[in-house]
């Protein structure tokens, strides 16, 4: 594919330097994100998670429900000016979403944008969704995005972008040329695809110079976080954990029950608690049911299961917060390879425990452990121009570079 970035981005590289005083003030907002881990969740869910997304290392992103952006827009005003938080906050319209969403062609809402400036927040795009191929969308997203002078790109993409060889080298050569920082929300896969391919893309695309930022995460959202992410955001429910494919016309989803699960640390995954329980009273003595979180105390994860049932959504909560930042912490060294060597023992200790009790491996988790070199390796795994946390390059008028 032969594309010819000088001439698409030359008239965006300048509106980036005329604009060089606003995008350093935004620049100063996403640095203060310093790889934080946020905590993904619906407009509803804002009232019970602000206190804990108000801790060190956290922050909120607030995904618009069924459309309603000013809903969002109306809640994250009261949380800021009622509340008075002042941890990390991203607004995200979820235009991207559902059968009904749209593509990456759409025109930014610029109301959108306005009242995310007017509220001192990073401008978080309201993207639709990057299909396969879609070289227009990309260069339209990134585009607009630069012209804003103080957006973050969202990128809710295929993750073809990133396990296609062909698609990656694009998509850095855009990124890398417009200097935009990037928010990306990877897709479910369907039909033939290799995902150790796309763990490897987004290990490139973190260590392209720009700030990359991961959205609608799960825990394996960790090791874009540990591997020099800006900030990565895990979902506070399973639906805000991933992005669904477009079902066909016709399609049912299957009814699933909401069942309460917990986060179990050393498995690195979340878990219902119904089968917590019965795995516990299985493997007594297996050694991963003690939890030293600030909310359990040293307690065993029963007390958690035993809570009655009013106040026991806010406490499993707390301990997943707690959990969470504690990663967090553990994660975010000084040194991306030291943090990505820890994130890659942690994945295969996960994996062993798991065998222990007889639980699903996490094919997510094994992909992370393929893709990160070993420390025993003479082959280098961590791209040389990795940055470790906000970006100071935000605001750079980066000369566009010519593909081949
Ligand atoms: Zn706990």
């Amino acid at each position: 594919m032969v594309i010819n970035v000088s001439t698409v981005v030359s008239g965006v590289g300048l509106v980036g330097r005329e604009q060089n005083g606003q995008s350093t003030s935004v620049g100063r907002r996403i640095g203060d994100l310093d790889r934080s881990l946020l905590l993904q969740c619906r407009t509803s869910q804002v009232t019970q998670l602000a206190e804990a997304a108000g801790r060190t290392g956290g922050g909120l992103v607030i995904t618009a429900e069924r459309g309603n952006l000013r809903g969002c827009l109306d809640r994250a005003r009261h949380l800021l000016e009622v509340d008075h938080h002042r941890a990390p906050l991203l607004l995200d319209a979820a235009r991207y979403a559902g059968n009904g969403r749209l593509a990456a062609a759409a025109p930014f809402d610029q109301r959108w944008i306005q009242y995310q400036r007017e509220l001192g927040l990073p401008v978080l795009t309201d993207s639709g969704y990057l299909a396969p191929d879609d070289m227009a969308g990309l260069v339209g997203i990134l585009e607009r995005a630069a012209r804003l002078g103080d957006a973050i790109a969202l990128l809710p993409m295929h993750p073809a972008w990133l396990a296609d060889r062909y698609a990656r080298q694009t998509l850095l050569r855009y990124v890398t040329a417009l200097g935009v920082p990037v928010a990306i929300v990877l897709e479910e896969p369907v039909g033939p695809f290799e995902p150790v391919a796309a763990v490897r893309g987004l290990l490139e695309l973190l260590g392209c110079g720009v700030p990359v930022l991961v959205l609608r995460s799960d825990l394996p959202g960790l090791g874009a976080l540990c591997s020099g992410a800006t900030a990565v955001a895990i979902g506070t429910e399973p639906g805000l954990r991933r992005l669904d494919p477009r079902r066909p016309a016709g399609y049912l989803p299957p009814s699933r029950v909401a069942r309460p699960s917990a986060l179990i640390r050393q498995c690195l995954s979340y878990q219902p608690l119904a089968v917590i329980e019965a795995t516990m009273r299985r493997h007594p003595d297996n050694g991963m049911w003690h939890c030293d979180c600030p909310t359990c105390a040293g307690r065993d994860l029963n007390w958690l299961v035993g809570r009655p049932e009013a106040e026991r959504d806010g406490v499993v909560l707390r301990h997943c917060v707690d959990v969470l930042l504690d990663l967090r912490t553990e994660l975010t060294g000084p040194s991306v390879q030291l943090n990505q060597w820890s994130w890659r023992a942690r994945c295969a200790a996960a994996a062993s425990r798991r065998r222990e009790v007889g639980w699903d491996r996490l094919p997510a988790l094994d992909h992370w452990q393929e893709a990160t070199i070993p420390p025993t390796s003479p082959r280098t795994a961590v791209p040389t121009s990795r940055r470790s946390g906000g970006g100071t390059r935000f605001s750079r008028a980066a000369p566009p570079r010519s593909a081949a």
